[in-house]
């Protein structure tokens, strides 16, 4: 008699990724991984986020770099508990280096918890990390194409976040063409937009994110 074995057979990196998921979920802390090409503006979000959420959410962050704890520093400034992972030239985090940094972060005192994944806008959407979100970012002077170019990353984001906003004027980027495309691949991305010149122009993302944080059963 033959018998089937239906269930997955997770692999080692997903297996971490469920005990971090299982550990953050027990903990109530609302995961985010996040994810851009270099430069395109994942620290800032999450400072302009710590600033927004001041008083409604307690954020921890972990840095993802190739080297360097330029942006750990950034985040320390602002008195966010944050650890720097520097994956000497890999160009992806994975489940047990966010492991790792778990241990060397305050849980109990976090709502929110960012991992800024390394600038790449390739392999970081092949490892799960244990994140409740994918939030990608991308920015304007990238051009409207990179739904095409990296279809991956924008068909798993549960968020998209369109940034630099006001470059708009100057750069080639076709906002409704933009959107269109994205929306070919994943109708179910919620798309906020955001520019670090604009005064408040990341408190829709901010108050969703609180919204988030106190309507889902994580
Ligand atoms: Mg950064
Ligand atoms: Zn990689």
């Amino acid at each position: 008699m033959e018998i089937k074995v239906l269930k997955s057979i997770l692999n080692a990196n997903d297996q971490v990724a469920e005990q971090n998921r299982q550990e953050l979920t027990r903990r109530k802390i609302l995961t985010i991984n996040l994810m851009s090409s270099p430069g395109a503006g994942k620290t800032t979000l999450i400072l302009k986020t710590i600033e927004a959420l001041k008083g409604k959410a307690r954020i921890g962050v972990i840095e993802g770099d190739v080297s360097s704890d330029i942006d750990s520093q950034k985040i320390g400034q602002v008195g966010a508990p944050t650890v720097q992972i520097n994956t000497g030239g890999g160009c992806h985090l994975d489940a047990s280096m966010v492991n790792e940094a778990l241990k060397n972060l305050p849980l109990d005192d976090i709502d929110i918890l960012f991992i800024e994944n390394v600038g790449n806008l390739i392999c970081p959407g092949g490892f799960d990390l244990g994140e409740h979100l994918k939030v990608l970012i991308s920015s304007t002077p990238e051009g409207d194409d990179k739904p095409y170019k990296y279809p991956g990353l924008f068909t798993e984001a549960n968020v998209l976040v369109v940034s630099k906003t006001d470059l708009l004027p100057y750069v080639n980027f076709d906002m409704p063409g933009f959107l269109r495309a994205v929306s070919g691949i994943n109708q179910k991305v919620r798309v906020f937009s955001v520019s670090a010149n604009k005064e408040g122009s990341f408190k829709e993302w901010a108050d969703w994110l609180s919204g988030e944080l106190s309507c889902r059963s994580i």
